[in-house]
């Protein structure tokens, strides 16, 4: 009998991925390797099977543990600012469903992601075997210390807002890099940053309005 877990892989969903990517390019996603690689990767696969039917929508969507799977347009906005920079080694903070770590897999050589909850983690890695996409390596972890034996990074990206970065982070950024991550403002607003290493120095650049849910700290196992 055929896997639950590869309904789909193939054709069946390609009509809506094409609707999808459109609306992107719509939304103002200008590229083109990031729209390419949306266009072809199975964002069903990444939900429960009662969700996959939604998972083209323009929306988050939940994936248990109160955690949710980004919506489309924000992993697309955040693949293609990492992918201006060109980086080679890339770390996630908060796999999540492992959609986002796969669209990275796809665009960067390495890519490095930590989750804190263990079933999370299970099940991302699981999918992203399915996927072939084993220049992802995951690791049970609270993000907060990074992946010090992989470091440095050339791009960063945390898909969980923190209202102050976590020093390790910042240390584990080559000289030059980037760090992506969304932010929480003093009035409580939260803003997707850039964030950019020269030296000793970080310049935070604020970019649009996002919400995320927070950076939380220890593993659940
Ligand atoms: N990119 C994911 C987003 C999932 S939501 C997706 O599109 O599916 C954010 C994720 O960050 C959650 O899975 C949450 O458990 C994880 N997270 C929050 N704080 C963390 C931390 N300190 N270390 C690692 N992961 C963390």
């Amino acid at each position: 009998m055929r896997s639950p877990d590869i309904r789909g892989v193939g054709m069946t969903s390609q009509r809506t991925r094409d609707r999808m990517v459109i609306r992107l390019s719509e939304q103002g996603i200008r590229d083109s390797r990031v729209l390419e690689i949306m266009a072809r990767e199975p964002r069903h696969l990444f939900l429960d099977e009662a969700l996959s039917h939604r998972a083209y929508e323009d929306t988050a969507l939940p994936i248990g543990h109160g955690q949710t799977l980004s919506q489309p347009w924000i992993v697309a906005r955040m693949s293609e600012l990492l992918h201006q920079q060109a980086p080679s080694r890339v770390l996630e903070i908060g796999t999540g469903s492992g959609y986002q770590t796969l669209i990275l897999a796809r665009l960067f050589e390495e890519l490095w992601s930590v989750e804190r909850i263990n079933a999370l983690h299970c099940l991302a890695g699981r999918r992203l075997r399915l996927l072939k996409a084993h220049n992802a390596r995951l690791r049970l972890a609270d993000g907060g210390h990074g992946w010090p034996e992989a470091a440095p990074f050339d791009a960063i990206l945390l898909t969980a807002c923190a209202s102050e970065l976590p020093e390790p982070l910042l240390s584990q950024l080559a000289d030059g890099g980037v760090l992506i991550a969304p932010l929480e403002a003093l009035d409580g607003t939260q803003w997707l940053t850039r964030v950019r290493r020269s030296g000793d120095q970080f310049d935070h650049e604020r970019l649009e309005p996002v919400r995320f849910v927070p950076l939380l700290e220890g593993v659940i196992r």
